[in-house]
């Protein structure tokens, strides 16, 4: 005997999220399809709703209810710097500090020979087109400092020197994070942090 149909569908279906194994995607199903129907039928309207208004801008490929998104119609942000993410989640945690005026430009993820994404799958001809048109003097490469988001920035570099485009670059720091202790830093965070020091 096991799960009816069902259950077991749903479960699947949870278990290609992000996170979450074979056995928690069982339990989700579960509880949605007896324990709380209510909270089923809600997503179930959420993501229909999401599914039906939310576009990628046109311009910078963020989450949009319209063809432009509210950064890049707004006329007060500095069109001259744009700060490249890799997702719309990494945009708004830079919004949240307040200190960026400028554009963005979201890459929809990052190169990826493991998980076979390349170049062509993200929005870097968006990019470089954007580049070419000329306003923008400097491009902030703000992507997670790993393997796959250090060869995507280098990638990218390669692109605009290639094409000989007069950009100016910079990508974010690295280093100790706020609030940590230097004894339990990695040798490799250390040496970033020594790399990236500033004058006091
Ligand atoms: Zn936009």
């Amino acid at each position: 005997m096991s799960l009816p149909k069902e259950i077991q569908n749903l479960g699947e279906l949870f278990s290609s999220l992000p996170g979450i194994g074979p056995k928690l995607s069982n339990k989700i199903a579960l509880y949605m399809a007896v324990s709380n129907r209510k909270l089923a039928s809600s997503i179930d309207l959420a993501i229909q709703s999401a599914l039906n208004n939310i576009v990628k801008c046109e311009i910078c490929r963020n989450v949009s209810t319209d063809g432009v998104c509210e950064i890049c119609e707004d006329t007060n942000r500095d069109d001259s710097i744009v700060m490249i993410v890799e997702n719309s989640l990494d945009l708004y945690a830079i919004e949240e500090t307040g200190d960026f005026s400028g554009k963005y430009h979201v890459l929809e993820g990052v190169i990826s020979p493991v998980n076979g994404i390349g170049p062509d799958d993200l929005s870097i001809d968006l990019l470089l087109s954007r580049v070419k048109e000329g306003k923008i003097k400097e491009l902030i490469f703000g992507l997670n400092p790993n393997l796959e988001g250090d060869s995507t920035t280098l990638y990218i570099k390669n692109e605009l020197e290639n094409l000989n485009l007069d950009v100016q670059t910079s990508v974010l720091a690295k280093g100790i994070p706020t609030g940590s202790n230097i004894e339990f830093m990695s040798s490799q965070t250390l040496s970033d942090s020594l790399k990236s020091r500033k004058s006091l």
